[in-house]
């Protein structure tokens, strides 16, 4: 706390995991004053909401601009309080600039009225309408504090609702970033708020009067979004943990494949809900896979100087589950090909980049979520057990194939049970913002990106407008009756008794 502070607030003040200093401070928003921030939203609504997308465009663009100019302040605060590499925190904005980018000029297109076939009541014209839902509550996690929130709120932003953020406590000055560019940039005040606190202001936000909750975090504290927005009905969208397999089969570009197990497996850390956490190689190559990701692997370094190419760990328990998966699939059987370690220096605690062999099923390490650089690769007979095997999860977020035959890659990746594949790469769908990105099962429901996206931000309005004469009472159907069960059987077989 500074001299300056408050002292009658309570204040997060979160440390940068590499130097333990410092990063800054943000005044804590207790539950109780969670209300009064959803009220001045939906006060702001109800200039920002009844918009023409012509009208809101400027100020969107006037953001995405902002944005973009103000990269090197954002990645420096990203570091401060995640340890991140600058690249990675750099590449993080990559994916912001992409969705900020893409909805805040596309917003009009995409929520145009969608018309329906008037077959077989010709004489009805009918379309849906999009209109914003209201106060759009945003619930985000800290492995990219900035990208997550921001791409829920454009995707918000641009379908007309307000929106108020409550970022991870570990990572608060990212998310107030947000507001702080937004107020620069001219948007109206109160359209982008940020309020700050542990889960219990999560908790607040969640069961206050907004009319979404958009949540991205872990698949335990979804479950408890879920079961308390089902009281109400509120629409929930929810991005989970993931567990993603890359299948490589004996077509493959072995190499890359190897290269890209590394890289997404370590990425951020392996803190990302997209990382390659299982690897299933056809045995044809799988001597060649192991050489090449072993090769990999070894030139990587954590914890050294600033090159490093990956950070610590933002919180200290992180280590431990990777210790302890990893100790129980070493128990069973496991064998560590590279790293193994858990590092702790005087600037981080970091876990040694990992390639783990011989792991099977029964293992921890093959079934939970292990978000750190853990990268355990199993040997399976054909493309059959290893999707059989990439498809034996309660996770479906992401995964990859990876041939050499476009088509048979498209076909298994129809194949997998997860949200979204990537044939030949990783991760490149959750920078997509042109489809759908969202997860299955544990990994989430309604997902966001894509049309889909910024539709989940909008109430769906069908309109039906008879052309001339009321189509129920062309067909015979008002009161007082004037036609049987005969009539309407007749009516059924004409209307639909010629078609094939
Ligand atoms: P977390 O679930 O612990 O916390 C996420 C957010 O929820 C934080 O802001 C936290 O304060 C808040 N929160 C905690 N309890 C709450 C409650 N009861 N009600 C409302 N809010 C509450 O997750 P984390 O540790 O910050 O992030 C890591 C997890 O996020 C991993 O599982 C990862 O896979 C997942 N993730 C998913 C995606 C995706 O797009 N699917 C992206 C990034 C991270």
């Amino acid at each position: 706390m500074t001299s300056t502070q408050d002292t009658s607030r309570r204040w997060l003040t979160p440390k940068s995991p590499l130097t333990g200093m410092d990063a800054g401070t943000v005044p804590v928003t207790d539950p109780g004053e969670v209300a009064a921030v959803v009220d001045r939203s939906r006060q702001a609504f109800g200039n920002w909401g009844f918009m023409t997308h012509a009208e809101r465009k400027p100020y969107l663009r006037a953001f995405a601009k902002h944005v973009l100019k103000s990269m090197d302040r954002i990645a420096a605060v990203i570091v401060s309080e995640t340890g991140k590499n600058l690249g990675d925190a750099h590449a993080e904005l990559i994916g912001t600039m992409t969705s900020l980018d893409f909805y805040s000029r596309h917003a009009a297109d995409l929520l145009k009225r969608k018309k329906g076939g008037s077959w077989p009541f010709l004489v009805t014209r009918g379309w849906t309408e999009y209109h914003p839902i209201g106060v759009a509550g945003i619930i985000s996690p800290w492995n990219y504090p900035f990208y997550l929130p921001t791409l829920t709120a454009i995707q918000a932003l641009a379908a007309g609702c307000t929106v108020v953020i409550k970022p991870s406590e570990l990572t608060p000055l990212s998310g107030q970033l947000i507001e702080d560019l937004a107020i620069e940039a001219g948007m109206p005040d109160g359209v982008v708020q940020v309020v700050h606190g542990d889960g219990a202001t999560g908790a607040a936000l969640a069961e206050s009067d907004t009319d979404i909750i958009a949540f991205t975090g872990s698949s335990e504290v979804g479950k408890k979004i879920a079961a308390q927005a089902a009281t109400t009905l509120k629409p929930i969208l929810l991005e989970l943990g993931g567990k993603d397999a890359q299948i490589v089969l004996e077509d493959a570009n072995v190499k890359d494949a190897a290269r890209a197990a590394v890289t997404f497996g370590v990425w951020n850390g392996g803190q990302q809900c997209v990382a390659i956490e299982r690897v299933y190689v056809v045995a044809d190559v799988y001597d060649e896979f192991m050489r090449e990701a072993t090769k990999a692997i070894k030139q990587l370094t954590a914890a050294t100087n600033d090159h490093r190419d990956i950070g610590p760990f933002i919180s200290p328990d992180q280590a431990e589950v990777c210790k302890q998966q990893l100790a129980e699939a070493v128990g069973k059987g496991a064998r560590v090909v590279a790293g193994g370690s858990k590092i702790a220096t005087d600037h981080g605690i970091y876990f040694e980049p990992t390639l783990v062999e011989n792991v099977d099923h029964s293992m921890a390490l093959m079934q939970d979520e292990t978000f750190g650089p853990l990268i355990p690769v199993m040997k399976v007979a054909d493309q059959e057990e290893a999707l059989a095997l990439a498809n034996d999860s309660s996770y479906g977020l992401h995964g990859s194939v990876w041939t050499r035959n476009k088509r048979r890659g498209h076909e298994i990746a129809s194949q997998m049970k997860t949200g979204t594949i990537a044939v030949n790469d990783h991760l490149i769908n959750f920078l997509y913002p042109t489809i759908k990105f969202g997860g299955i099962g544990e990994s989430g429901l309604n997902g966001q990106l894509g049309e889909e996206g910024i539709k989940a931000f909008t109430i769906h309005r069908s309109i039906t407008s008879a052309r001339f004469r009321p189509t129920t009472k062309l067909l015979g159907a008002w009161m007082p009756r004037r036609v049987g069960p005969r009539y309407w059987k007749t009516l059924a077989r004409i209307l639909f008794g010629w078609r094939r």
